[in-house]
């Protein structure tokens, strides 16, 4: 049952509506950088026939300034356009491709140095891609991040750029992610607001876990998630009404067994004596006392049965357990370190469970042998209660099943018992959310372990 809380739990701690969120996130971020970079891409590309044209009307544009160009023409030209412009006169003789100095320059920004130009596409891949001819090469790159077109007609390099900075387009994916992150908000409300049943049967569901059998989950609208909340309602009514009659059963059939045994009892005790008297004596006893523990047992599988929970020093608790051995309190050796430490147990309980695993560590040891409480805290804090023994030991087969009710391994021993001394005990540590741990060697002892989870 522990188990079963802390993974439910874990399993709503990692919460839906985190994981559609989380969703929904990456979605949109996905989404926002496939519409940047797809429009980035279509602004951007060299297949745009649209450049094509624009290569071809710089081209005649150049033409007509001449050879050497106008000045005049230029300059007014690249005003009207709201251009930039710097002529450079080519030195056909050094290496081919050279720049002995500006020639001429119109609005062109001094940090706009030709050798800086880095070429991204040219002239002649429009040529390829869509048989437009244009008369006069034509680079396109940048300078220093600037768009810049150059066109060479042979004597001169004209560098052109555009009098127009465009925005950062790191401000265009900003303000889409802000929008992104504003949706995601929202969306976050939206489902938060929509899933509010899951909430409330997480909820149920770990109130269940804590003992409430009778609350109900509120009923929100009436779609699927009403239905559902609806049928939780109606499961959980079911499985307390089960329980109750199971319990009322036992109830009542035990009392039915009890009535004829105190009878007999009481015939018992008007018998005159007789040689198999106080066997009969026990036996009736030994049917009472099962009655008992059944019940108990019982009490304590009520899944989500109640504790009374409260924090006690493991030195109280084993004084407390050491008081119900008033006759064999020097055959135990505590060795306790941590007599401080708090745990928060329902004592009553708990001392039942270490009080069976001492009363076996006597009863599966020869007479007079000792047994062994040893209390330790382990690496992850939990705290463990040992009790070990030198006795007959269990088999490997058996050390699995020992912990079922009425099952007894070792018939062959004087001993009695009901079969239900661990049963008990291992429901105890389970309702404290802990668990019972075995280890045995037959002919040399066995090893309980009460494993109680940190505060
Ligand atoms: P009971 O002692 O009443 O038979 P338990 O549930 O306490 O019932 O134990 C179940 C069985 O486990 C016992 O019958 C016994 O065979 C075995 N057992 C329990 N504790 C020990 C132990 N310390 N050493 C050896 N065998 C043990």
């Amino acid at each position: 049952m522990g188990n079963l809380r802390i993974k439910s739990k874990q399993r709503f701690q990692k919460s839906l509506f985190k994981r559609l969120g989380l969703l929904v996130f990456v979605f949109t971020i996905t989404l926002t950088s496939v519409l940047y970079y797809q429009l980035q891409y279509s602004f951007t590309a060299p297949d745009s026939i649209l450049d094509a044209h624009e290569t071809y009307y710089y081209s005649e544009m150049v033409s007509k300034w001449g050879n050497p160009p106008d000045t005049n023409q230029v300059s007014k030209e690249i005003n009207n356009l709201k251009m930039w412009c710097g002529i450079f006169k080519r030195d056909i003789t050094e290496l081919g491709i050279a720049y002995p100095g500006k020639v001429y320059w119109s609005n062109l920004p001094s940090n706009i140095l030709p050798e800086e130009f880095i070429q991204f596409h040219k002239s002649s891949e429009f040529e390829t891609m869509y048989g437009i001819k244009i008369p006069l090469k034509v680079f396109f790159g940048e300078i220093n991040t600037m768009s810049v077109t150059v066109v060479d007609n042979g004597n001169y390099l004209f560098y052109l750029a555009i009098d127009y900075i465009p925005p950062a387009e790191i401000n265009n994916l900003l303000f889409a992610f802000i929008l992104a992150i504003l949706f995601i908000i929202g969306l976050y409300f939206f489902i938060h607001r929509y899933l509010r049943p899951v909430q409330l049967m997480k909820n149920r569901i770990e109130a269940l876990e804590e003992g409430d059998l009778k609350s109900k989950i509120e009923i929100i609208g009436e779609d699927e998630l009403a239905d559902l909340s609806y049928s939780m309602n109606q499961l959980i009514m079911d499985i307390n009404i089960l329980l109750e009659n199971k319990h009322q059963l036992l109830l009542e059939v035990s009392h039915e067994l009890r009535s004829p045994l105190a009878r007999m009892q009481l015939l018992i005790a008007m018998m005159p004596e007789h040689k198999n008297l106080t066997k009969l004596k026990e036996e009736v006893e030994f049917l009472e006392g099962m009655i008992g523990n059944l019940l108990f047992s019982d009490r304590l599988s009520l899944p989500y049965s109640k504790l009374d929970l409260q924090k006690f020093s493991t030195q109280d608790i084993i004084g407390k357990v050491m008081d119900m051995f008033p006759t064999n309190r020097d055959r135990v050796k505590i060795d306790n370190n941590i007599p401080d430490k708090q745990v928060y147990i329902d004592e009553t309980k708990f001392s039942l469970a270490l009080r069976n695993l001492l009363d076996n560590a006597f009863k599966y040891s020869k007479p007079q042998a000792n047994a062994d409480i040893k209390l330790t805290v382990v690496k992850n804090g939990d705290i463990e209660f040992q009790v070990k023994d030198s006795g007959i030991g269990i088999s490997k087969d058996d050390i699995n099943k020992i912990t079922q009710p009425f099952f007894q391994a070792n018939q062959t021993v004087s001993t009695k018992g009901f079969g239900l001394g661990l049963t008990i005990c291992k429901k105890i540590i389970e309702s404290h959310k802990g668990r019972l741990s075995i280890s045995s060697e037959p002919e040399e002892g066995s090893l309980f372990i009460l494993h109680l989870p940190k505060i």
